[in-house]
C-alpha cells in the first residue's frame, strides 16, 4: 500500500495536502486535501486496536496518499477474518493505516495523525450495534466537587438508548 512520495509523471496531484504522522515522528505521510470522507469506527476491533472508545478515521484515495518517510518502520497486521489490515508504527505502537478488502481503493488514517484539516468532517457513524455502552455520549458533565478539572456524570443521569446501525 505506501507509495512513493513522489508522484508518478502525469498524476494529478492536489494544491494542498494534509500531513501526518506518528507519536515518535518515525513515520510521516501525507493526502491530498479533501479526503473522500472521514468517519467514526465504533467496531469492536477498532476500539482495541486503537486503545480508545471509538476510532475516527479520515478515508483517501490511495492514490492521493503519500509515505513521506519512516516506511520501514511500518508493521503490518493481516485480519484475514475480518478482511483488513491494520498498520502501525513498530517503535512507538501508534495505528497508522487501516484498509478494508470492501473498500479496496481507500486507505483510513486515523483523524487524529493528523494536525492540520482534511477537508472533511467527521460526520459519519459505523458499526453503531457494537458502540461501547462506558462511551461518553455527550451527556452533561458537572464538576467533581474537590477535585479541580474533573468533570463527571452524576450517578442517576439517563444514557440515551443506544442508536440503530445508520449505514
Ligand atoms: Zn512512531
Amino acid at each position: 500500500m505506501p507509495r512513493p512520495a513522489n508522484p508518478a509523471p502525469g498524476e494529478k496531484r492536489s494544491a494542498v495536502q494534509a500531513k501526518g504522522a506518528c507519536v515518535c515522528g518515525a513515520v510521516s505521510f501525507e493526502i491530498d486535501v479533501p479526503a473522500v470522507w472521514a468517519w467514526h469506527d465504533h467496531s469492536q476491533r477498532s476500539r482495541r486496536a486503537h486503545g480508545a472508545a471509538y476510532a475516527t478515521y479520515v478515508g483517501s484515495w490511495k492514490s492521493r496518499f503519500r509515505m513521506l518517510d519512516g516506511e520501514e518502520h511500518v508493521t503490518r497486521y493481516e485480519d484475514a477474518e475480518a478482511g483488513t489490515v491494520r498498520s502501525f508504527c513498530a517503535r512507538c505502537g501508534t495505528p497508522l493505516f487501516y484498509e478494508r478488502a470492501r473498500s479496496p481503493k481507500i486507505v483510513n488514517i486515523p483523524r487524529a495523525n493528523f494536525a492540520t484539516r482534511t477537508g472533511r468532517e467527521a460526520r459519519y457513524h459505523m458499526h453503531l450495534p457494537e458502540l461501547a455502552d462506558w462511551t461518553w455520549q455527550g451527556e452533561k458533565l458537572v464538576p467533581l466537587k474537590g477535585y479541580p478539572g474533573v468533570m463527571w456524570v452524576p450517578p442517576g443521569r439517563r444514557r440515551k438508548p443506544p442508536p440503530e446501525d445508520v449505514i
